[in-house]
């Protein structure tokens, strides 16, 4: 088949390019290894930044995240004796959202499935071809055994960490840089209806503890673990203990209830470069991973999807020859856009690493401020100097607000 974008992957890099450069009138083929079902109830990410919701939104994709999402306006932090409020509305006039990534999954399916554009699922043996050619094409099995090609004029690589795109651009042309902590996640799901009216991040002498939720009756809560650390260590009443204790506060209560999931996600920041290679252009985690703690790794693979749209968008201008829509909406002659499109998608892997560099470190800071590594007093300072510098300067919680609710795309 011929299409003029082959995407990889139906996350939520992969999902959102395909919206935009649908409404933008530009045909895409989504392949993805899963099931509609597993993708679907992939239990992941839960923090929308307010680029991300308007950016649903503009693309007719917000209504039922009008209607379930929880916006927040701020967040707690919190160490022994003390729980500050940070309040972003105030701090930098812009809010979060709480809406897990399995509906934000749920409604790009099903907007896909809706456009009737191509989306595969169950596919096998997904491989790339001719990436360094004007001719690139995409390979696989469908959910039948078929063998299928797709050429196209360019791949988005949005095929996550473990994907086929990243291991194709040659060794010799790519750089990574990586950090791994020495510690993870063990995160549970609970039907118990939040104790709080917004996230709190708390650091504690046991470990980093979070209580975040997913709606009025279901909580999303967190413990800082070894990487050593097995599931099966930790039942049930270990785990509400441990989140009573690091989570504890005078007056304040933690409302538990049967635990509907758990699991234990290590914990990484990583890097890779180019994020364009030929015609092969990566996307999200297929391209990038930050611990969790920043809440960036969906809003990461949003942004890039933005930006890779809005290139290929630009771009397409100077063949259409008539004026085109870009993502934003703006119309423009193509003679202007056919030039900006060629630099947008020549620029397209610097501009994505600018942003993604500065969310890396964002998350790697806060990951640094709140986890308790080794017994050093030294560190366990400076960690409760930062946050109660933090909790004492307006221009250090202003840093802090404007990078979690998100940076300008363009950043
Ligand atoms: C366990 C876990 C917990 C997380 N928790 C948080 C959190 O709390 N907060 C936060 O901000 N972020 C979190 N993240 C990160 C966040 O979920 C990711 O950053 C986000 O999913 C990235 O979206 P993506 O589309 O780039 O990649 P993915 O969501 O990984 O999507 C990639 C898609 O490509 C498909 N695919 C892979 N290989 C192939 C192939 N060969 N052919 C076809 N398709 C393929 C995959 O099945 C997948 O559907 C978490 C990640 C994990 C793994």
């Amino acid at each position: 088949m011929r299409t003029q974008v082959a995407i990889i992957g139906a996350g939520p890099a992969g999902l959102v390019l395909g919206q935009l450069l649908t409404n933008a009138g530009i045909e895409s083929v989504i392949v993805e290894l899963r099931s509609r079902d597993y993708v679907e109830a992939r239990l992941r990410a839960g923090v929308l930044e307010q680029g991300t919701v308007e950016l649903l939104r503009d693309n007719g994709i917000g209504r039922r995240l009008d209607q379930e999402g929880l916006r927040h306006d701020g967040i707690y932090l919190q160490w022994p004796g003390t729980r500050e409020h940070l309040d972003f509305r105030d701090l930098c006039g812009r809010s979060v959202w709480i809406y897990g990534q399995t509906e934000v999954v749920k409604d790009l399916v099903a907007a896909r499935l809706g456009t009737g554009q191509p989306l595969y699922f169950e596919v096998s043996d997904t491989a790339v071809h001719d990436i360094e050619t004007d001719r690139p094409a995409v390979t696989f099995l469908d959910a039948d055994g078929h063998a299928q090609r797709i050429e196209c004029d360019l791949i988005a690589g949005c095929d996550g960490f473990h994907g086929v795109s990243r291991p194709a651009i040659p060794q010799a042309s790519s750089r990574t840089a990586q950090r791994d902590y020495p510690y993870g996640w063990l995160g549970i799901l609970a039907q118990a209806p939040p104790s709080t009216d917004e996230l709190i991040y708390a650091w504690h002498p046991n470990g980093f503890a979070m209580h975040s939720m997913r709606s009025p009756s279901i909580s999303r809560l967190y413990l800082q673990v070894g990487v050593e650390e097995r599931l099966q260590d930790w039942d049930d009443d270990r785990i509400w203990t441990e989140l009573s204790t690091r989570l504890g506060h005078a007056g304040w209560e933690l409302a538990t209830g049967p635990i509907l999931d758990k699991g234990i996600t290590p914990m990484r920041s990583f890097v890779s470069e180019p994020m364009r290679y030929g015609k092969l252009f990566l996307a999200g985690d297929a391209a990038h991973i930050v611990p969790p703690t920043g809440a960036k790794g969906l809003n990461l693979a949003v942004a890039d999807a933005k930006l890779l749209a809005d290139a290929i968008i630009a771009s397409r201008a100077k063949r259409a020859r008539t004026p085109i829509r870009t993502a934003g909406s703006v119309r423009a002659e193509p003679a202007t856009l056919a030039g900006r499109g060629q630099n947008l998608l020549d620029s397209y892997a610097e501009t994505a690493l600018r942003r993604v560099w500065r969310c890396t470190h964002f998350s790697w800071w806060m990951t640094s401020m709140l986890h308790i590594e080794g017994s050093d007093p030294f560190a366990r300072e400076l960690q409760l100097a930062q946050l109660r510098y933090l909790s004492s300067s307006r221009a250090a919680a202003q840093s802090l607000a404007e990078n979690y609710t998100g940076l300008p795309y363009g950043w």
